[in-house]
């Protein structure tokens, strides 16, 4: 069985305060792009786990989000048959784009298919919160609002079509330094979430495209000018607005025109400023019950 768990990206992020727990409370415009990784799952004789990715440096043991999902379901069903898994990483690791999260996303809908359990998408996204905030969101998938740590999400309607131009420059930025590096006292003006939703209501891109902000990325670019630059490049290259992924440090840029976003591509490859450009366009099915 073979599984895409696609990436996302938020149009706009919102951190409204600090728990006591020490979480901390979003709002954010999620949205489903066509950039994935491909999961493999089958059946094997030998008892356990047994994952393999393409990339030495992501973990192949209970510190992967597959393993964890495939376990969590492997001990509450009683599954005492083994399972292979190769997980193929398209999505850039640590980049703000819920790679993790989705393969955990893609690991909990495959298991589920593969031993006949019946869990609902709603079971399924309630045990997925219990391996990441983002991972009952990328169950679902498509444009949603998500609340709470991330894990209370309200449907939207589909965003407007668009291109979607993804530039992740050759740094890493954990989700720790990104919130070291916002101080949420200081925001002066947060992101217009709720006008944002009516943009998107009324299908109007670029309207919701102006919206677009995230209160991460400030601190993000203090730290690392080239994501500014990458965004500038975007800009310079018709986008209609560009911002920063999640917690950093990948920027995407939303296009109107597909030979624009091609161009913008072509010269943010020439200028080196980012590892990984990939151009695409937004995805709005919901759930993943066609992918094979
Ligand atoms: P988010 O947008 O949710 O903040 P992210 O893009 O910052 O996610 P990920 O790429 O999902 O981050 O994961 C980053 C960390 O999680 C890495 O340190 C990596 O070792 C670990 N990890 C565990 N499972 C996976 C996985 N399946 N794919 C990638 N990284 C994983």
């Amino acid at each position: 069985m073979q599984l895409r768990a696609l990436a996302k990206i938020n149009l706009g992020l919102d951190v409204v305060r600090k728990r006591e727990d020490g979480y901390h409370e979003v709002r954010m415009i999620m949205q489903t792009i066509q950039m994935y990784d491909l999961l493999k799952i089958d059946k094997c004789s030998e008892p356990g786990i047994h994952l393999t990715t393409n990339l030495p440096y992501v973990p192949c043991d209970e510190r992967n989000l597959v393993y964890k999902a495939a376990k969590l379901l492997m001990d509450e069903f009683e599954i005492r048959q083994g399972v292979t898994m190769n997980l193929k990483k398209f999505i850039p690791v640590s980049a703000g784009m819920a790679g993790g999260s989705s393969d955990a996303a893609a690991a909990l809908v495959g298991m589920n298919r593969l031993f006949g359990l019946k869990l609902s998408m709603e079971e399924l996204m309630k045990r997925g919160v219990t391996i990441g905030a983002d991972v009952p969101y990328c169950i679902m998938r498509g444009t949603a609002l998500a609340e709470g740590i991330g894990e209370i999400l309200t449907p939207l309607s589909p965003v407007p079509f668009c291109y979607v131009l993804i530039g992740k420059p050759g740094i890493n930025v954990s989700t720790k330094t990104a919130y070291e590096n916002l101080n949420l006292s200081q925001i002066q003006q947060h992101p217009k979430i709720d006008s944002m939703i009516d943009a998107i209501q009324a299908q109007d891109l670029k309207g919701m495209a102006g919206l677009m902000e995230n209160v991460f990325e400030p601190g993000i670019i203090r730290e690392y000018p080239v994501v500014q630059k990458i965004k500038d490049l975007m800009l310079e290259g018709g986008a209609l607005n560009a911002m920063m992924s999640g917690s950093g440090p990948t920027v995407f840029g939303i296009f109107d025109s597909r030979r624009k976003m091609e161009k913008t591509a072509q010269k943010l490859r020439e200028s080196h400023l980012a590892k990984t450009v990939f151009a695409t366009k937004v995805f709005n099915v919901r759930g993943n019950t066609n992918d094979k």
